[in-house]
């Protein structure tokens, strides 16, 4: 979040003049902290709902209402949306202000350590970021790096359960072989490895088109991924716990807390539906993002006949009711970035499991599914070398 924030603070080039050096300083003695605080009791996704006021007060801003999640209550600033007499605004306010009351902390599933909170605001000074009245469009510049940040986090749980996993099956051995060496483990191993390369495969991908400045394929895409790799996430680490048995239950392992965390990424910076809705609002609204999104799919074109089909059948779809859709679609658009970028930059055996077990209705539910024409060996020596 604090170099999320950095979007929206250069909005306001005094105010980014000042917290840049400083949230952009790896240190935390002389850096700073940003968290964002958004979400009321009667509006989490639908801010628009939300109740706190601000009003103007010399050259700040007093500001005065609740917030029922906060982050991490230390941050040195928030990001805040008010009401103001021209809309809902963006803001910036300080963790240190003597109106920045904390009420308590969430007693979370997970995340344990990264507290989040509920706050009042009571008359807290506020700087205005952006114009009054697009307040929305404002922090949204924060909550799509904050999104590519669900991406990354999502991706590097897959890969961290995948490790595990994978460690413990070759060194544990049941019915007299190393479970690594069981045909349906390998095959349980090998679905969590094509699902961690997919997903890594797709985060850097779109992290690089933030590099490169790409903004209709980054919009869509960051959107379209956040969406399915976080939901895809807390499946995959319930399965990477199951591999370790009954240890896998324990704490000790670790397991239980990536699986605790998994499902944070696909509530926050939009739920489920929320991020679904949030692809097709892209695709009305934008009239280059889908284009630049196939485009990037087509690269992979000829590399896989199941991956022509579904890029032929992206082209023709003309959904019946949109909302009623819109995961399926997303998930259609998703798996077809998913194959594209693993034909043209992996291996293969991953690229051809990947198309055979996901595309065109393939086993999208439970892992360690695939067909026996996969090389489920090369694919598990490939993800952790022995
Ligand atoms: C650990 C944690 C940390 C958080 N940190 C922060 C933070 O730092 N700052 C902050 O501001 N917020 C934070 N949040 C809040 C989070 O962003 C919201 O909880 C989230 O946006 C959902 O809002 P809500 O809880 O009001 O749920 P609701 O908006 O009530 O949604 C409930 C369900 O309805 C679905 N839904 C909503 N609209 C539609 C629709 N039109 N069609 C179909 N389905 C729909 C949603 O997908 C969801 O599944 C955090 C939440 C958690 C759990």
């Amino acid at each position: 979040m604090t170099y999320s924030a950095v979007p929206a603070l250069r909005e306001e080039p005094e105010l980014a003049a000042e917290w840049e050096p400083r949230v952009t300083k790896p240190s935390y003695d002389d850096g700073a902290l940003v968290g964002m605080a958004m979400t009321e009791k009667q509006g989490g996704s639908d801010v628009r709902a939300n109740s706190t006021r601000a009003t103007p007060n010399g050259d700040a801003w007093e500001i005065t209402g609740h917030k029922w999640f906060c982050s991490y209550p230390p941050c040195d600033a928030f990001l805040t949306l008010a009401q103001t007499p021209g809309g809902l605004t963006c803001f910036l306010i300080e963790g240190r202000d003597p109106g920045f009351r904390i009420q308590r902390l969430k007693d979370k599933l997970g995340t344990r350590s990264l507290p989040s909170s509920e706050v009042e605001f009571h008359a807290v000074r506020g700087w205005l970021v952006g114009e009054e009245g697009r307040g929305v469009q404002t922090i949204i510049r924060m909550v799509n790096h904050t999104r590519l940040d669900c991406l990354i986090g999502s991706s590097a749980g897959m890969r961290w359960g995948l490790a595990q996993a994978v460690h413990h099956a070759r060194h544990r051995s049941a019915f007299g072989k190393l479970l690594a060496d069981q045909p349906l483990m390998q095959n349980v191993l090998a679905d969590l490895a094509i699902e961690s390369e997919a997903a890594t495969a797709a985060t850097m991908r779109i992290a690089r088109a933030y590099d490169e400045g790409d903004a209709p394929f980054r919009r869509i895409a960051t959107a379209v991924m956040k969406h399915w790799v976080c939901k895809r996430a807390p499946g995959h680490a319930n399965e990477a716990l199951e591999c370790l048995g009954g240890n896998g239950y324990v704490e000790e392992s670790g397991m239980p807390r990536l699986l605790r965390d998994a499902p944070l990424n696909s509530i926050w910076e939009g739920s489920g539906n929320v991020s679904a809705l949030d692809v097709l609002r892209a695709l009305a609204k934008e009239p280059e993002a889908l284009p630049a999104f196939l485009a990037e799919c087509e690269l992979g074109r000829g590399g896989n006949a199941a991956l022509d089909a579904q890029l032929d059948r992206l082209r023709e779809a003309r959904p019946d009711d949109p909302e009623f859709e819109a995961r399926r679609v997303v998930s259609e658009l998703a798996l077809a970035l998913q194959a594209s970028l693993l034909i043209r930059h992996g291996r293969p055996q991953v690229a051809d499991a990947f198309c055979a077990s996901r595309l065109d209705g393939g086993t999208r539910g439970a892992y360690g599914m695939l067909p026996p024409s996969v090389d489920a060996e090369a694919i598990v020596d490939r993800a952790l070398a022995a």
